[in-house]
């Protein structure tokens, strides 16, 4: 899943008071928390109060689209709804945000929340924990399935910093230590011999994909 966090609301305040008729438009997809029709409503409600200790006197439409990222999706649903709107927020991750920025160039458009990372569900810990940083080249094979990338908060891939105590992260203690979880991992594998690699850092070169559907 791809978590988001929710701007400030002074910051969602400020994109849009340019602006009087705005758009929410929810992400029933893959975003977490869910982002989608409720959570427009509340929105709409929070910035409603907020524009009027502004003396701004905004007007809200609320809609929500099966998946933002999917281009012809969002353009056709959200088309017909664009009559006298002034500018669009959406509660989708970064990706929907470029969807509908690329589908009416012509119309603002904001982003609610803040993209963070793509995630698993801790249920027994309460907790969503990032798991993938979208790399480009998947480290998995070579790291006991734990990714370095995404949970070593250095993004080591050649091993510890050598800072970690008891197991947790030096820079972030709440955190388990990433390579100390590969070391188990792969102590349990019987590849250890996997640490001796010297493995290059994060190429970012390996960014903007693009795939053939
Ligand atoms: S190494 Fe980590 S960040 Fe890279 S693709 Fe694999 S899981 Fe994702
Ligand atoms: S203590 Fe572990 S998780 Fe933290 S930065 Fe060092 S190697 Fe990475």
């Amino acid at each position: 899943m791809i978590v988001t966090v929710q701007k400030p609301l002074n910051e969602l305040l400020d994109f849009i008071s340019p602006y009087g008729k705005i758009l929410l438009a929810g992400c029933d997809g893959c975003t977490q928390p869910p982002r989608g029709l409720r959570e427009a409503n509340t929105l709409a409600q929070l910035l409603e109060l907020g524009g009027k200790l502004r003396d701004k006197n905004f007007k809200f439409k609320t809609t929500t689209i099966a998946k933002q990222c999917d281009s012809h999706l969002t353009a056709t649903m959200l088309k017909p709804q664009l009559e006298g709107i002034d500018a669009i927020m959406s509660l989708a991750c970064g990706i929907g945000v470029q969807e509908i920025a690329q589908a009416f160039p012509e119309v603002p458009v904001f982003p609610a929340q803040n993209t963070v990372f793509f995630g698993a569900e801790e249920r027994d810990k309460g907790a969503i924990e990032e798991r993938c940083a979208g790399c480009g080249n998947c480290l998995l094979p070579l790291t006991g399935g734990i990714c370095p990338i995404a949970r070593c908060s250095k993004g080591l891939t050649s091993g510890a910093c050598g800072g970690s105590k008891q197991g947790k992260c030096e820079l972030s203690p709440e955190k388990d230590c990433a390579w100390v979880l590969i070391y188990n991992q792969l102590k349990k594998q019987g590849k250890l011999e996997l640490l001796k690699q010297s493995r290059a850092p994060r190429d970012y070169q390996l960014t903007g994909w693009r795939v053939t559907t």
